[in-house]
């Protein structure tokens, strides 16, 4: 790997010296080039490719000063770096991949993500919800919103929303809907109908995350099978576990919820097969202390349904002692090696990079992050209309939540009368929130963000980027200029 890097970092060293070259000759200024190499150049580009893909996030200024390069040396080598096919597959190919997929997704490609939170109730009580709160006596108790009287959001308000989704659309942004929670999305089957009514006329694609346990009514299946992807929470093939994981801790709760809820996923995916909808099914399955020894099983269950996908992730609101951790791994490698078997080739596996504890989510993050700028990228809207750019400012943390944190993290409400643009264009508040509140998404996003700003303010333009690959055609004119290894 490491040659084949090199030599890919050194090709792209030769064409980028070939392109800038006419503009070199016409500036007067190539006496000033001649204290490089291309080896040492070379050497130091796969160096500093290795220290990015163990910290993505880190600053120009910061890589410079490690690696002993002046801040011009160090443009030369992320532009190597951008255009590299060999880095790129590097990069994707490592443990931090979901960050840079992230990067690609959301600001090499320009994506924007809307997820509407519908539901105001939900049948479940899940033992990692955060919406889920466990009194003295052991109850789980949903937390709501709290706001019964007001009115949820209307068709005239989606309406609004849609006109300025479809105007990004226009401009050559990807948008993605997800309708989610909040609690449980299948709870109001009317705002979910209408959202992806709208989604339909623009031709955008809809994302459901639902437990799948109201699948059991067709209505609810059919209206589901109208988005392009219907996640269901299912992390576990066994009874008792689910009830434990889903109810209560003695195991007792809705009586063979799960064996209804497996009957309901086969209705689905038949109707699914019947109708030829393109629609996508799969399982989000976190990995618990309590499931993780039924990784397997869950596989095997979720090849049998024919469905799609199963994505494992981690309880992020959690942390377990070491041993249990160590037990967690192992049991996600096992599933990894089953997962590659042929018989579950068409069943897409996915293990995200946050479930090892030696992800860059699990760093003691500190400090805040400006909620205001993931607000260019994705934003939460609650039942009520409130639009808060992180998951943890648009969940019900209590029953007055929207008095509380549902309100703190709130930057305006859509409306019939105020549209997403003007949310966006006039934010009631910058929101601050807690590094350590962020969810592994949210969190790359805070870091790209603020490692780009950084950049900015150090003298690297956006187009030598080392992941901004879209815009591996433009080379700063003076980019060879000043060229010197060390500072
Ligand atoms: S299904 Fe979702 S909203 Fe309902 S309790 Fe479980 S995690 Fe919470």
């Amino acid at each position: 790997m490491k040659y084949h890097l090199k030599k890919d970092l050194f090709e792209e060293l030769l064409s980028l010296e070939k392109e800038t070259s006419e503009t070199w000759a016409s500036s007067g200024k190539m006496g000033q080039c001649e204290n490089w190499n291309a080896k040492t150049l070379t050497d130091k580009a796969w160096c500093v490719a290795e220290n990015l893909k163990s910290t993505p996030y880190l600053s120009g200024q910061i890589i410079s000063e490690k690696h002993g390069l002046t801040r011009d040396s160090l443009a030369v080598i992320y532009k190597m770096i951008q255009r590299s096919g060999a880095c790129r597959t590097f990069f994707t190919e490592s443990s931090n991949r979901d960050y840079f997929n992230v990067v690609n997704h959301y600001f090499n490609h320009r994506l924007y993500t809307l997820v509407f939170f519908v539901g105001t109730t939900c049948p479940s009580r899940c033992v990692y919800c955060p919406n889920v709160k466990v009194d003295n006596a052991g109850r789980r108790k949903l937390a709501g919103y709290g706001r019964k009287k007001d009115r949820l959001l209307s068709e005239a308000a989606l309406e609004k929303v849609f006109g300025d989704l479809h105007t990004m659309k226009k401009k050559g942004t990807d948008i993605l809907v997800k309708i989610s929670g909040g609690l449980e999305p299948l709870t109001d089957i009317i705002t979910m109908s209408a959202i992806i009514h709208q989604a339909k006329k623009y031709d955008i694609p809809v994302k459901l995350f639902t437990n799948g346990l109201l699948f059991s009514d067709s209505l609810r299946r059919t209206a589901a099978l109208q988005t392009s992807d219907i996640r269901i929470s299912l992390s576990t093939p066994d009874e008792t576990q689910y009830q434990k994981i889903c109810f209560s801790d003695s195991g007792r709760g809705k009586s063979r919820a799960l064996a209804g809820l497996i009957k309901s996923i086969r209705e689905l995916v038949a109707e699914r097969d019947r109708s030829g909808s393109p629609c996508k099914i799969g399982f989000n399955s976190l990995v618990l202390p309590s499931n993780h020894t039924l990784l397997v099983p869950l596989l095997e269950m979720a090849r049998d349904l024919g469905v799609d996908y199963v994505d494992f992730k981690p309880d992020y609101f959690s942390t377990y002692p070491q041993d249990t951790l160590e037990q967690m791994e192992d049991s996600v490698r096992e599933a990894r090696i089953v997962a590659s078997h042929d018989s579950y080739k068409n069943l897409f596996v996915n293990f995200t990079c946050s479930l090892s504890r030696s992800d860059l989510f699990w760093n003691d993050w500190k400090g805040t992050c400006d909620a205001l700028r993931q607000s260019e990228f994705k934003m939460f809207i609650t039942p009520f209309g409130d639009c808060s750019p992180v998951h943890y400012g648009a969940f019900p943390h209590s029953a007055r939540s929207v008095k509380g944190a549902v309100s703190a993290y709130s930057i305006g409400a859509v409306n019939p009368e105020r549209s997403l643009f003007d949310v966006l264009r006039d934010p009631a508040k910058t929101p601050e929130i807690a590094m350590k509140k962020l969810n592994p998404f949210e969190l790359m996003l805070s870091l790209e963000i603020s490692r780009e700003e950084q950049d900015k303010a150090f003298g690297l333009p956006l187009c030598v980027s080392p992941y901004h690959t879209r815009e591996k055609a433009r080379n700063p004119a003076d980019l060879f200029f000043r060229l010197n290894i060390t500072s």
